[in-house]
């Protein structure tokens, strides 16, 4: 029993023919007639030198050969080149045993040298990618030493690499690499192959964890599907895993939308919320029955000025603009309920809102947002019709205002399906 789990501890191979990925338990669950098709292929593969069957983790070969005691088929690694795969299971390692493999581990595996082929066919395919700058695998001189990314191009006009990284590369690597690019001012984009995350209460494998890191906490994988998709729409399409809180998302996202961080790395989905979200979150923590409260709010607007950089404008200005009411006034409009205020309804707050005369200079800031936030109905209630009729000849605000600036910078993603006049 023992033994068969032990073995069984290489979980899955791709198939290079068809880049599919094939469990070691979608193999034990293989009819006889399909598993021989994949143990001749396998075999075939060998007596060929061209390899079929290679494992997920490492990239080496496998095959596919029965179980002495159950009869059950199971992966396993060729003898020599995957001794430090972490899912390698031959017998343990010697002195010399272990030298070699850390010279095996410099070996590339067949799997590595597709996927960076392929890498290079997706960039091509891309007309992002300027004509003929693909070079897959070659030197790169530069004056502090020389580096074989696995691809380079110029994208979008910059020079950028791509390297491949499975589950073995070590880490020393990893940081001469990154060094070495960024000093060369060229972006750098580490890719893995069908990345799995982690079990909550386990560790990303060290090799992993850099790459990770190096990307703001974003790690982009490649798998079959998004070699599909890359394909069919002439972009680079990679999956992209992060953690929220204690638990891994992914989501698909083009190589042309990452965002380039200082140092040349990229990442999809920043690793802290923006400052406007994190801002909406601390005012909200304040928010009394009657507006924010008042020891928070000189502190909340201390940071508006200093962050809008509102260099002649001090804290006492913002109390006279009536922004905390302004504020929740937004707020209520997204949230759909009134925001910081003892209002039963949106038609009430809007009311209140607009009885007090020097907020009428907002009445054109509120309705656009009202419109982009799906609430324009409000502006159609008699009452406040009325309130909006009696305010027309209030000169309205504009976007480079102090309010008009701070409206901006609060609710971006509200203002950029239409942006305030
Ligand atoms: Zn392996």
């Amino acid at each position: 029993m023992g033994e068969v789990l032990y073995r069984r501890t290489l979980k899955r191979a791709v198939d290079l023919a068809s880049m599919q990925t094939i469990s070691s338990d979608a193999l034990m669950a293989m009819s006889k007639d399909e598993y021989q098709i994949v143990r001749r292929a396998a075999t075939r593969a060998r007596l060929d030198r061209q390899p079929r069957y290679v494992c997920e983790c490492c990239g080496h070969a496998v095959y596919a050969p029965r179980e002495g005691r159950t009869g059950h088929p199971y992966w396993k690694h060729h003898p020599g080149l995957s001794r430090n795969c972490p899912w390698w299971t031959g017998t343990s390692l010697g002195v010399d045993a272990v030298s070699a493999s850390q010279f095996d581990g410099a070996q590339e595996s067949p799997l590595h040298f597709r996927l960076k082929n392929t890498v290079g066919e997706l960039l091509a395919g891309d007309p992002r990618t300027t004509a003929g700058s693909v070079v897959v695998d070659e030197y790169l001189v530069q004056e502090d030493g020389r580096r074989r990314p696995d691809v380079r191009a110029i994208y979008d006009g910059v020079p950028l690499a791509v390297e491949v990284q499975l589950a073995t590369t070590q880490i020393p690597i990893i940081v001469q690499r990154e060094a070495f690019y960024e000093s060369a001012s060229i972006r750098l984009l580490w890719l893995t192959w069908n990345f799995e995350p982690p079990a909550t209460d386990r560790r990303l494998l060290s090799s992993f964890e850099d790459i990770f890191y190096s990307h703001d906490k974003n790690l982009f994988s490649m798998d079959d599907q998004t070699i599909m998709l890359s394909k069919e729409s002439h972009d680079v399409i990679l999956r992209v895993f992060w953690m929220d809180g204690d638990s891994w998302c992914s989501k698909l996202v083009g190589l042309a939308s990452l965002n380039w961080l200082n140092g040349g790395r990229a990442n999809a989905v920043p690793s802290r919320p923006p400052w406007h979200k994190d801002f909406l979150t601390r005012w909200r923590g304040a928010l009394g029955y009657k507006g924010t409260n008042w020891d928070d709010r000189q502190i909340l607007y201390a940071e508006l000025v200093a962050k809008l950089e509102l260099n002649e404008t001090g804290v006492n200005e913002l109390h006279e603009f009536d922004i905390d009411a302004l504020v929740n006034c937004l707020l209520s409009l997204v949230d759909g309920q009134p925001v910081g205020s003892q209002q039963q309804n949106l038609v009430e707050l809007l009311n209140s809102f607009l009885y007090v005369e020097r907020r009428q200079q907002y009445i054109r800031l509120v309705r656009t947002f009202a419109q982009l936030t799906d609430r324009q109905a409000l502006f159609e209630v008699e009452s406040v019709r009325k309130k909006v009729l009696k305010a027309r000849t209030v000169g309205q605000i504009d976007r480079d205002s102090v309010p008009g600036k701070i409206a901006l910078a609060l609710f971006p993603e509200v203002w950029c399906a239409a942006p305030v006049r």
